[in-house]
């Protein structure tokens, strides 16, 4: 791609949003089924936008991946200039964990929703306090990662963005391999979006994990720079901990070895989902990388036109980044 046609900001921004989205979709209709069997029911992987998996999903459906990363941005809009993003977003959580929410009978649960994200918005409607929530330590899912992405357009400063990404992870998600890896996420997002390499990208998202701390956390991006989806999507070998299955770090490193692999976004994504687990999660956090790196352009239209949240993340892409103007 000449310099000419290198996505701008706006681009980036509505790509990492939309590439979200589209893994989530994409991902939602092999999840949980192990890499054996994607591979004889999708020869070919996943290609379209078709729903369907164990919860039944229409084509384009949020699931819980989607919808949690639609909390950030409504506490983002919530919350405003100088209000509580935190507080904003725990609500917003609280509204998808209670039904008040598109496509869903009030009072009615989610129908896919993770333990530890369970966990700490039961926690926070007890305390009422976003900040004295979590499902506490040891509980290392992804279910904050596949969220995160909204605070890197949000946020102009390095400070600002790694305060509000541990804070917002610890919401549920407290365990600091999880708050941790947000940070970094969200670090390598923003680089990303003001046109850096995929290297420098890393090296962002690892200069994080230095200033917080967090060896398990450096490691896992560091050897996800050196995974090759191809490779892993052919033998159904991926030396990652949990198979990719939920664990934070595994996830975080699936999207690190995306994000460092040339090929277009499209058939980086295919490999990721055809690894199979936890396949929409994994697609999710490492389509917002790739969104961030190739832009909204990247993404087939033939998608994006299924997604059901794709007007409402469109808007909100200019919104989001119109906030880094505020204190
Ligand atoms: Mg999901």
């Amino acid at each position: 791609m000449g310099k000419d046609a290198e996505p701008g900001l706006a681009e980036r921004a509505l790509g990492a949003l939309l590439g979200v989205h589209a893994g989530d979709a994409l991902g939602a209709t092999v999840e949980f089924m192990p890499w054996a069997e994607v591979r004889s029911v999708h020869p070919d992987g996943v290609r379209e936008i078709v729903g369907g998996g164990p919860f039944g999903w229409a084509a384009g459906h949020a699931t819980d991946d989607t919808d949690l990363t639609r909390a950030l941005i409504l506490g983002y809009r919530r919350a405003g200039a100088g209000g509580d993003v935190v507080r904003a977003t725990g609500e917003a959580m609280l509204d998808w964990l209670r039904g008040d929410w598109p496509d869903r009978e009030p009072g009615s649960r989610p129908r896919d929703i993770g333990g530890a994200t369970l966990d700490g918005l039961t926690k926070y409607g007890r305390t009422g306090d976003p900040r004295q929530a979590g499902a506490g330590r040891g509980k290392a899912g992804n279910g904050s990662l596949m969220r995160c992405l909204p605070t890197a357009l949000a946020r102009s400063t390095r400070t600002a963005r790694i305060t509000e990404a541990v804070e917002l992870s610890a919401i549920t998600h407290d365990d600091p391999r999880c708050t941790v890896a947000c940070a970094a996420y969200v670090e390598m997002v923003a680089k990303l979006l003001a046109g850096g390499s995929p290297d420098d990208a890393v090296r962002a998202g690892r200069s994080v994990t230095l200033d917080l701390e967090c060896p398990p956390v450096d490691e896992a991006i560091a050897f996800g720079a050196h995974l090759v989806p191809a490779t892993m999507a052919a033998t159904g070998q991926t030396f990652l901990a949990d198979e990719g299955g939920g664990y934070v770090l595994d996830s975080l490193s699936l999207a690190v070895a995306a994000l460092c692999d040339p090929r277009p976004l499209v058939d980086v994504l295919v490999d990721i989902v055809r690894l199979g687990m936890d396949s929409d999660t994994n697609g999710a956090i490492a389509g917002g990388l790739l969104g961030a790196r190739d832009g909204a352009a990247a993404i087939p239209a033939a998608w994006v036109a299924r997604l059901q949240f794709a007007q409402e993340f469109t808007a909100a892409a200019p919104e989001l980044l119109a906030l880094r103007e505020s204190p």
